[in-house]
């Protein structure tokens, strides 16, 4: 764990600040595995984030590239606030938003395409997540890998305004709308600090890949910034692994009392 990330944050609290946690589900909060619906909460995990949830100092958010409902039913915690599609979609703790620029026909029109291109690729798999449609292809071979390429290219060229983010064996297919985790991170931040009525809290951010990068550089200055893992970063402080971010969070929920 790193000394100067914990000291900060328990000097932060020490004094009575309330915190804002927002932290990323896959990878930060679940080791990678091979298959995205493995990826279970540990029960030890589960119940520190229990403990963030429970208390009156603090304000917990999970915000993953997942659809909102998978999300949710993964951590099942109440009293957690969750942003699905990468926070284009957040509910929780009387918090509600929904992108409102996302033109939900486009994305049907994405599943179509993909759907229709995706029989032809045996492993591949096609995701509906509402207001975000995914390829998987972990399960298809290195050798029709091209084929996954060029289906994603074409769903591109066909449906207008679409961004693609690309993740583990998976591409995500979501509305151009200039709003990444980094926009949904800071809206949280901002509604959750309010209900805290605690004057400005503390707020971290964890979490592991790409779409996390664009939080760190949003929240530059107005949270405390964590990647799990290795590879190039911009956050402030860097844990080794799921389990050293487990540690910090059972540290957070001490500290809270
Ligand atoms: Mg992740």
């Amino acid at each position: 764990m790193p000394p100067r990330l914990l000291a900060r944050l328990e000097r932060e609290l020490a004094r009575g600040a309330g915190l804002v946690a927002i932290l990323d589900y896959d990878g930060t909060l679940t080791p990678i595995v091979p298959s995205p619906r493995a990826a279970v909460l540990a029960p030890s995990v589960r119940t520190t984030l229990l403990r963030l949830a429970a208390s009156d100092r603090a304000r917990l958010a999970i915000l993953s590239g997942r659809a909102l409902a998978d999300v949710r039913a993964r951590v099942a915690i109440d009293n957690v606030i969750y942003g699905g599609c990468h926070g284009l979609e957040i509910q929780g703790r009387g918090l509600a938003f929904r992108h409102p620029r996302v033109r939900a026909a486009r994305i049907v029109a994405a599943r179509r395409t993909l759907a229709a291109g995706a029989e032809a690729i045996p492993g591949s798999r096609v995701e509906f997540k509402g207001l975000a449609v995914s390829l998987h292809y972990r399960r298809v071979a290195l050798s029709r890998r091209r084929a996954v390429r060029d289906l994603a290219t074409r769903v591109l060229r066909r449906v207008p305004d679409l961004a693609l983010i690309s993740g583990r064996e998976v591409f995500d297919f979501v509305p151009r709308v200039r709003w990444s985790k980094g926009e949904a991170a800071r809206w949280i931040a901002r509604r959750a600090g309010r209900t805290l009525r605690r004057g400005r809290p503390v707020v971290v951010y964890a979490g592991d890949d790409a779409t996390d990068e664009a939080a760190f550089a949003a929240l530059k200055g107005r949270a405390l910034t964590v990647r799990v893992g290795d590879g190039p970063s911009v956050a402030e402080y860097r844990v080794r692994d799921v389990r050293a971010m487990q540690a910090v969070l059972r540290r957070l929920a001490v500290a809270l009392g």
